[in-house]
């Protein structure tokens, strides 16, 4: 089966030294797998080099199709969707609006059927589509995030750090609704999180990331039951 995406040596840069070197990382389609490391180790700036948002070298294929080179706009055009960490969200826009952008890219057939999906998950945005994002509550801007990535019917999610800042308990509410959307909608993504217990929770699939290097990859079982790696990198004692 075709892998939702696929990276092999990829390396990337800020215009000085590389971030990330020759990194080799797979998503089975429909499978959501957990980009893992410390601060600093390189996971925003491997999801920036998918969708096209700094210099790459390597092959970044999704499903089969090579996109290293490629705008972030085509990428989007192609079924990806980014969900950025501090969300990116527009604070000035009502929530209504920020959906109508996400769905920018997608057919205008599409849109009703989306949107009550999206509401469908998250009825919190229904109630208050006419609010200003900025003043939404931080798991509602989450959730606003989520909402407008899923407006573009991307076939691919890649998501930064979605627990960061937010209440354990809207944090789990927000994981099931993940876990709801991988499995009903068939969508696969790539899970950059600083929480590994929750991440590897969710996730089939995992790979560990240090100073720009993959240094382990396996099932999310295997990383959680490798101990030496659990001391090292998760956080378990
Ligand atoms: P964290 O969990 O702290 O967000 P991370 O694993 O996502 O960390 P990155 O944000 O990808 O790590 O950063 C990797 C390295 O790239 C760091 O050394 C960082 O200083 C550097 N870096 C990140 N963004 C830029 C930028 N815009 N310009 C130059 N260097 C950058």
């Amino acid at each position: 089966m075709t892998a939702a995406l696929e990276l092999k040596q990829v390396t990337a840069s800020y215009g000085h030294g590389s971030v990330l070197h020759d990194v080799d990382l797979e998503v089975v389609s429909g499978k959501v797998t957990a980009l893992l490391g410390a601060n600093g180790a390189g996971k925003t700036t491997a999801l920036r080099a998918i969708c096209g948002m700094i210099r790459t070298s390597g092959d970044v294929r999704l499903f089969g199709e090579k996109i290293t080179g490629k705008s972030p706009e085509a990428i989007v055009r192609m079924g990806l969707a980014h969900v950025p960490d501090g969300r990116g969200t527009f604070a000035g826009l009502t929530v209504m609006e920020n959906l109508r952008l996400g769905a920018f890219t997608a057919k205008r057939s599409d849109f009703r059927r989306t949107l009550d999906q999206v509401f469908g998950y998250f009825p919190r945005l229904k109630e208050r589509m006419n609010q200003q994002a900025g003043t939404l509550s931080g798991g509602e801007q989450q959730m606003l995030a989520l909402g407008r990535a899923l407006m573009a019917t991307p076939r691919l999610i890649l998501l930064d750090e979605p627990s960061i800042g937010l209440a354990p308990v809207i944090v789990k509410q927000l994981f099931g609704i993940l876990e709801d959307i991988a499995r009903n909608e068939g969508v696969s993504m790539l899970l950059v999180e600083q929480n590994s217990n929750l991440a590897l929770k969710l996730a089939e699939n995992a790979a560990l990331l240090e100073v720009g290097h993959v240094v382990a990859r396996g099932s999310a079982r295997e990383l959680a039951e490798n101990k030496e790696i659990a001391r090292a990198y998760l956080g378990h004692d």
